[in-house]
């Protein structure tokens, strides 16, 4: 496993592969979740590069950026064991030369969700990935689920820009109280961490009781369950088409459906998802 810190060398270096290159773009703090996305790019792919940049660019809280969690070197180990070929760990500088002031639409997909309470957020997204793809030339980049609007977005963009790249979709992996794996619950107080096992309850809970309550009667239920905790607060819970990610207000409005939820829990907010298709 090599890395670099520029995008010159690691550059040079692909230069020397050949085959299937896979791309897995994370900002560190690495977690069984992210070592699930470079362990089926090792399956899948000749070339397994892996980012590690924690983009300034998507953050639309200063705060949440300067808490966000490092650690370089269990990182480091991490992607070892997962057979990651390439580590490119860059400075901002190294990214971004120059300001970047493109400013992308996608649409629906990027307006709802954590377009809407994230402003800015999906936009500083597509500035890195879009950087990522031009500097690596991957065939393909792996995705988590866990950041289901994200992978939308992602789809989108690269339709837009006319990419070839395959982006692979990977399932969430969860603790084993069901809280989805993400580098913000280091951050959780032990006591939040605790109360914060009740979103996958809650929405495991609605997976198993969609086809007898009407889709506002679901909604209520999750929101009314989570919020019951006084440790938790539902920023919002959205019903949507998979494929659109617009609301629906009836079962029958869509052929998939995913529940997305976003949670403040103390200082931290934390995300997940989960099939609703009837
Ligand atoms: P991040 O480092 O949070 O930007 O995440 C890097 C990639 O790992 C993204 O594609 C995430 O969706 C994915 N990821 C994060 N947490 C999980 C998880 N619990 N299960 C699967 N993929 C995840």
């Amino acid at each position: 496993m090599k890395v670099f810190s520029t995008s010159k060398e690691l550059r040079d270096a692909l230069a020397d592969t050949r085959g299937i290159r896979g791309l897995v773009p994370t900002m560190g703090a690495l977690h069984e979740g992210h070592k699930s996305l470079v362990t089926r790019c090792r399956e899948e792919c000749d070339t397994v590069v892996v980012s590690i940049f924690v983009n300034p660019t998507q953050f639309n809280d200063p705060l949440d950026l300067k808490n966000y969690p490092r650690d370089v070197e269990a990182d480091l180990r991490l992607l070892e064991d997962a057979g990651a070929n390439f580590v490119y760990i860059p400075e901002v500088e190294d990214i971004y030369p120059e300001p970047d002031t493109r400013v992308f639409d996608f649409g629906q997909v990027g307006r709802v969700m954590e377009g809407a309470h994230r402003p800015g957020h999906f936009n500083g997204v597509a500035q890195v990935v879009t950087r990522l793809f031009d500097i690596v030339q991957c065939d393909r980049a792996y995705f988590g689920e866990k950041d289901f609007q994200q992978v939308a977005v992602i789809r989108r963009m690269v339709a837009q820009q006319g990419y070839g790249i395959g982006i692979v979709e990977c399932p969430i992996i969860r603790e084993p109280d069901g809280l989805a794996l993400s580098s913000r619950n280091l951050l959780l107080t032990p006591q939040h961490h605790a109360a914060a096992s009740l979103i996958y309850k809650a929405l495991r809970e609605a997976a198993g009781a969609k086809g007898t309550m009407s889709v506002a009667g679901l909604h209520d239920r999750v929101v009314n369950e989570i919020n019951g905790n006084p440790l938790l607060e539902v920023e919002y819970f959205s019903i949507v088409n998979a494929e659109t990610l617009e609301e629906i207000s009836a079962w029958s409005d869509a052929e998939t459906v995913r529940g997305c939820i976003a949670v403040r829990a103390g200082k931290i907010r934390l995300i997940d998802n989960i099939e609703l298709s009837t």
